[in-house]
């Protein structure tokens, strides 16, 4: 898989040389919280049944596709992906097709179909997809395929596209951090719409609020200092194809990518913290101690959550939360990444996981943690 051009490259990488340079931001956002109306407001529009659950190539995971775009563009975000030499994208297309006869459980770990460079992070064999509970039967995992050049090609193929924004930084632009979050889900089956409202409407809500929040500093103009790309990803659930693509087709080249803050799953509180509920994993698979000092950094300035209680932070974790969302691909990359989730709970990958049973405030709190974290990360003095 190839950058399908150079233009693209030189589209942004010239934005982000040529911006002049802005005062540096050294203002105290710590008190700011991401507005909890706003978030509610895109997790019940994304878990509605209008988008019919999302799943990867349908009309609503295209919809969806649409209402983040135009979100990111009322966000003022410069569009991350190129058409042709004078016309900017803000989402990225992407073939695929259904892996024929494999179903879930016996396929490969998501995101392991990718013949791209593996280098610290290799998954574990005894890891099967059966780690996935309750996936519906009808729903297979999906392979890349080659973009089509002709007509006939394109019949045997279906679309899908990846959504991202770029917020332009000061003194440092060159260098940039990625938030993250897929926004497909499991679509239907039969009449039955799996909403995923936590899964992941939840996580896709916290990066437009994020984007919404930074582009209000930026108007009054505190910006950060690094440049922030804003992704949101399709075909997570068939195997996380669509940070594949990303990882191999980045407008920006992958050097540049200080690291990926990928969110997935945050409106919710699991099994174990019922007692507890003010509460984020977070799971690094112990590769950026130095991000995670950050999080915690970041955490003790703002919202106070209880920041892996119960565990889940190891690459040995059972659980194997490490490899099972859209970060993973970024990690093969060689892009260190930092993964916030609440776990699962019995709605997971269920008709049953709906917007009206999100904890607003919880959620609330954790994409500020997100945040926050960005901004330092955004603003560290050195590297
Ligand atoms: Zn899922």
């Amino acid at each position: 898989m190839r950058l399908p051009g150079l233009k693209v490259i030189y589209f942004l990488s010239a934005i982000l040389l040529g911006v002049s340079q802005s005062v540096v931001a050294q203002s105290d956002v710590s008190p700011l919280m991401v507005p909890v109306d706003l978030l509610r407001k895109h997790v019940f529009m994304l878990a509605s049944d209008s988008l019919q659950g999302r799943e990867t190539g349908t009309i609503g995971q295209q919809q969806a596709s649409i209402y983040c775009a135009r979100s990111f563009r009322q966000s003022h975000l410069l569009a991350a992906f190129r058409i042709d030499s004078v016309q900017g994208s803000f989402r990225q297309t992407f073939a695929f097709t259904v892996r024929s006869g494999v179903p879930f459980g016996m396929g490969q770990l998501p995101g392991s179909a990718s013949s791209g460079s593996v280098r610290a992070y290799q998954s574990p064999s005894s890891f099967s997809r059966s780690s996935y509970r309750s996936i519906p039967s009808t729903y297979k995992p999906l392979e890349l395929a080659p973009l089509p050049s002709t007509a006939k090609d394109s019949s045997n193929v279906s679309f899908s596209h990846n959504v991202g924004g770029l917020l332009m930084g000061t003194d440092l632009r060159r260098e940039v951090i990625v938030l993250s979050a897929h926004y497909d889900h499991l679509g239907k089956v039969g009449k039955r719409v799996y909403h995923g409202a936590d899964d992941n409407a939840s996580g896709t809500a916290t990066i437009l609020s994020v984007a919404s929040l930074f582009d209000s500093l930026a108007r009054q103009g505190i910006r950060p200092r690094r440049s922030i790309l804003f992704l949101l990803f399709s075909g997570e659930e068939g195997g996380l194809v669509g940070s594949q693509y990303f990882v191999a087709n980045s407008p920006i080249p992958l050097n540049q990518l200080l690291c990926d803050i990928n969110v997935d799953m945050v409106g919710r509180v699991d099994d174990f913290h019922h007692k507890k509920p003010n509460y984020c994993y977070l799971i690094t698979g112990s590769q950026t101690n130095e991000l995670a000092s950050i999080v915690n950094r970041a955490n003790d300035l703002s919202v106070h959550l209880a920041l892996n209680d119960g565990g889940y932070d190891t690459q040995s974790d059972p659980k194997q939360y490490f490899y099972r969302s859209d970060h993973y691909n970024f990690v093969k990359a060689g892009v260190p990444a930092l993964f916030f989730s609440d776990g699962e709970h019995p709605d997971y990958h269920q008709p049953s996981d709906t917007a009206d049973k999100i904890d607003y405030e919880l959620l609330q709190k954790r994409a500020t943690l997100v945040f926050q974290t960005a901004w330092l990360i955004a603003n560290e003095t050195g590297k």
